[in-house]
């Protein structure tokens, strides 16, 4: 037996790591401290009172021996879910069928397993700074990975490069860590681009529900999408899901490569290694669709809402610079005085008592710059903002 050599190849998880250790050191030194956890990316807010009620009434069913459910029919999840979330796209003008939509454990799960419907030879563009899975998963599985540079002067939204050959292009809008969001021009340039070069786009949503400006929510609001883009979108995020697991992925019936339908090869992917979520979770998904529901939610996001405003206003007033917070939960800060990300996060910490992430741990480009979340509480996060203003950096 010889072990998947590439799982050498990852680069080390360290990130979280350092930074608990960095604030398990800091606690025990000072035992009064009043630490502030601005750093992971976890909702904080509860689930909705609908989704709570879904669940107390799916688990009744389950317990009765008329209306207890077993293997799910179908393990792209059950028809009323499928439906209820093609239904939440045409609210938004996106015309997705439900046989389009496929219901998951989550969008990293999804993001990460899709790789294996593309050869191994296929070259990947990923964009620097990014979620860290992209990368990992097709590490593991041995391809060859190219980087699209995020910077200050592209406002961390790269675009296409010409003579550059790639198949497999990931796009995450609005964007983890950097909260930046393409435009439809920007995004319709990329489809443009996948169609030509018979690429695929890998679109992550996760955080469509937190676009307030006229900016995409998804990617098959772009002409030609249907016939070159994969969209990954997930719970977690928009109804406060992470510790529940459910996401959804669309492929549009139109995708289809050399006479295949990439859809009908997802489906026999998941059919022969996942058996579908739990009926439970997906009556509490389906709650979150429900008017009722939706308003529970959208409550909750303007709750972050208001701290990444209060956090952007902060910035601004400080000449600190930033990009996201409008349409992201996440706010993603140019270290002050030319600090490196890690000296940043050492500063914070020990200065304002403060924890967020250091830019570096998302990729080189990510050098420099500093994530904070909006998902914390709302007075925690006003006491942050006044702390830093009282820095002198
Ligand atoms: C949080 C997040 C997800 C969601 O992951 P789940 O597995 O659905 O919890 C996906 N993509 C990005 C970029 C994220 O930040």
């Amino acid at each position: 037996m010889k072990l998947n050599g590439n799982f050498q190849k990852l680069g080390q998880s360290y990130l979280f790591v350092t930074i608990a250790k960095k604030v398990a050191e800091y606690t025990a030194a000072h035992p009064d401290n009043k630490i502030i956890r601005m750093g992971i990316g976890d909702v904080t807010l509860p689930l909705a009172p609908a989704v709570v009620e879904a669940m107390h009434k799916a688990s009744e069913e389950m317990g009765k021996k008329e209306t207890f459910r077993g293997y799910s029919p179908d393990s792209n999840g059950y028809p009323f879910l499928r439906e209820a979330i093609a239904g939440y796209y045409q609210s938004f003008g996106v015309n997705v069928d439900a046989s389009e939509v496929f219901v998951g454990d989550g969008a990293k799960s999804d993001v990460g397993n899709v790789v294996d419907l593309f050869d191994v030879d296929n070259i990947v563009l990923v964009p620097d700074p990014v979620y860290p899975v992209y990368v990992d998963t097709n590490v593991i599985s041995g391809r060859k990975i190219v980087y699209m540079e995020g910077c200050e002067e592209n406002g961390f939204l790269p675009m296409p490069k010409e003579d550059h050959p790639v198949d497999i292009i990931y796009l995450c809008s609005p964007n983890n860590p950097t909260g930046a969001a393409y435009n439809r021009e920007q995004l319709k340039t990329w489809v443009d681009y996948a169609l030509r070069q018979k690429a695929v786009i890998l679109y992550d949503a996760a955080y469509e529900c937190f676009v307030t400006e006229d900016l995409p929510r998804s990617i098959f609001e772009i002409p030609g999408a249907e016939k070159c883009a994969i969209e990954f979108c997930s719970l977690s995020k928009t109804a406060g899901f992470t510790g529940m697991r459910c996401g959804y992925t669309v492929i549009k019936k139109e995708f289809v490569v050399d006479g295949v339908q990439v859809s009908a090869l997802w489906e026999r992917r998941q059919g022969c290694k996942f058996n579908g979520v739990s009926y439970i979770t997906q009556r509490a998904a389906e709650a979150v669709f429900t008017p009722e529901g939706q308003k529970q939610i959208k409550e909750n996001l303007g709750y972050y809402r208001q701290n990444a405003k209060v956090m952007a206003d902060a910035f601004t007033e400080m000449g600190i610079k930033f990009t996201g917070g409008k349409n992201s939960p996440y706010l993603w800060l140019k270290c002050p005085d030319g600090m490196d990300s890690w000296t940043y996060f050492d500063y914070l910490l020990h200065e304002a008592e403060i924890v967020g992430t250091p830019g570096e741990g998302f990729g080189k480009n990510g050098e420099g710059w500093f994530r904070l979340t909006a998902f914390g509480d709302a007075e925690k996060t006003k006491e942050a903002m006044k702390r830093m203003k009282c820095l002198k950096k």
